[in-house]
């Protein structure tokens, strides 16, 4: 029987087939890399997802995070799995090497999240951690990578992203938590951060946060926030771990699924000396925030992937093995056998469904991410620029699109089980509760809709949007003379048609 997660094989066509990822091997870039050790990323990631990963989900859910004498713990089978995750580098595949990580495509990081995401509860805990540290690579000075990436690039601390706050969730520009300069350079914070992804664990011994703040006096609206490294422990130069920083964890909510992600509301500077560090330059703190969106909002999208892709695999087991009714012919004989129920049409229809959405929002992802490794390696000026266009137009549309399908897939793959999807007993249910937040947070899907509309639509006056639609066309011409796919080529014709008058209303 095949892997209960992803499909391998599927995955392959996408990477192989579609996107021709070996071309990608030709380039100084990834010219160390190859299709085998690819091929070995996805056997490891697949071997450590069905003995590590998925095992500890429902146990995750059921335990959850408990918020104890001010300290967040996590549910306790977590533990050994997070380590066994961590020591195998599974959250820096795509990492450059110099900041410590292994440099295969993002592509195919992107590939071996989808054996993952399925628990975010778990892993999220690492990527969060990688997120952050990425931040660092990126922006923060010579010391602060050395104080804080490699750590965390390890996992060995954690990190996280601290950007709402009780008044200020989609609208960032309201946000109130306040950094006062010091004269040694480093800034005191006070505020208040709600719905923290990892705000606390005790799953590592230091955690860092980086925190959007508006340094006294700083203009209102977004251009005045600038962002900050809050260490749990204040790191000593020797890089032993000091006094405890100033700041709580005042609750953590209880929701409607991800039970073993703790959501932390994060109280700075109670008593005053929340100690932080400028990462980057004052007042750049979205700029620095939103650069890192893209791969991001990419990330969700394969999150969402990777339950709609596990809820699908359980449906159609559960399809092939539930016997109930007899087969359509069959139907006056109270004597026939019972059938499994992927024999009847309807139960067919719905799997049919799942599949076909859930092979569109893995190419779709894959693409998206292709595009930003092309960005990365090639040196044709004019495909960097295509695939630069291609990815800032579709970046919302992957991460608002996949996370929507998402929810149906699991909804439907509840559909298929029938009663029993709804108890706990089947995993079905706790893949429909996860898989919720997708359409939340990374900016809620109203808000990827705003910025597909009102910015990337007409980026660089509209070029970008034109230059996907030249994609399409291009894609459209090469279907059009091929037997069994002439008419879809049509009807993808027609959508882009829609599609061309839908951005030029908006343009005019
Ligand atoms: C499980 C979970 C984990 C999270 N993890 C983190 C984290 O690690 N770090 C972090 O900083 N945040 C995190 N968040 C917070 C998340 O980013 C916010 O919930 C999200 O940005 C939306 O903010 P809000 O909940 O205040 O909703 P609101 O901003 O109040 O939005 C409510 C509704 O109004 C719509 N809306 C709001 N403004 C507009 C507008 N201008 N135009 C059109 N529609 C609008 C939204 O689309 C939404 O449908 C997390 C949230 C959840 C649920």
């Amino acid at each position: 029987m095949g892997s209960l997660i992803c499909d391998v094989r599927d995955q392959k066509f996408v990477l192989y087939e579609i996107l021709k990822i070996e071309d990608l091997f030709k380039t100084q870039r990834f010219g160390a890399y190859s299709r085998d050790m690819c091929d070995m990323v996805q056997d490891g990631a697949k071997k450590i997802a069905e003995e590590v990963i998925f095992p500890s989900l429902a146990e995750g859910d059921r335990e959850g995070c408990r918020l104890e004498n001010g300290s967040v713990h996590v549910p306790k089978c977590f533990h050994r799995n997070y380590a066994l995750f961590r020591e195998g580098g599974w959250t820096t595949i795509s990492t450059s090497p110099e900041a410590g990580g292994q440099g295969f495509p993002l592509v195919i990081g992107m590939m071996s999240e989808e054996w993952f995401m399925h628990n975010f509860g778990l892993v999220g805990y690492a990527y969060l951690t990688t997120g952050a540290a990425h931040l660092i690579e990126a922006y923060g000075a010579e010391s602060q990578k050395k104080k804080y990436m490699e750590k965390m690039y390890k996992g060995l601390w954690g990190g996280n992203m601290c950007l709402t706050e009780p008044g200020a969730g989609t609208d960032l520009g309201s946000i109130r938590t306040k950094a006062v300069r010091q004269p040694d350079g480093t800034y005191l914070l006070q505020g208040a951060k709600q719905f923290i992804s990892g705000g606390d664990q005790d799953l590592t011994e230091n955690i860092v946060s980086p925190v959007l703040a508006r340094i006294e006096g700083d203009p209102p609206g977004t251009a005045g926030i600038s962002i900050f490294l809050v260490p749990k422990y204040i790191v000593n130069d020797d890089g032993s771990l000091g006094r405890r920083n100033d700041y709580t964890i005042g609750g953590i909510e209880h929701k409607l699924g991800l039970h073993g992600s703790a959501t932390c509301q994060m109280n700075f500077g109670d008593n005053g000396e929340c100690y932080a560090e400028i990462l980057g330059e004052e007042r750049q703190g979205i700029k620095v925030m939103f650069q890192l969106m893209n791969e991001a909002r990419v990330d969700v999208a394969v999150e969402s992937l990777a339950s709609a892709s596990i809820a699908y695999l359980h449906a159609v087991a559960y399809a092939k093995e539930r016997l109930q009714g007899s087969a359509l012919e069959d139907m006056k004989n109270p004597r026939a056998p019972r059938v499994p129920i992927i024999r009847h049409p309807d139960v067919r229809r719905m799997l049919i469904w799942m599949k076909a959405h859930v092979e569109g929002i893995r190419a779709l992802a894959y693409y998206t991410a292709w595009c930003i490794d092309v960005i990365h390696s090639t040196d044709d000026n004019a495909r960097k620029d295509t695939c630069r266009a291609i990815m800032e137009v579709l970046t919302p549309i992957c991460k608002a699109f996949s996370s929507d399908v998402a929810f149906r897939v699991t909804e439907t793959a509840i559909q298929v089980h029938g009663g029993y999807g709804c108890c706990s007993e089947y995993p079905v249910e706790q893949f429909l509760r996860d898989v919720k937040m997708t359409s939340i947070y990374e900016g809620t899907n109203g808000v990827q809709a705003l910025d597909l509309v009102g910015r990337k639509l007409s980026l660089k006056k509209g070029l970008y949007f034109m230059i996907l639609l030249e994609e399409i066309q291009k894609t459209v011409q090469g279907c059009r003379g091929v037997t069994g796919i002439k008419d879809m080529a049509e009807d993808v014709q027609d959508a882009a048609n829609n599609l061309a008058e839908v951005g030029l209303f908006f343009a005019s």
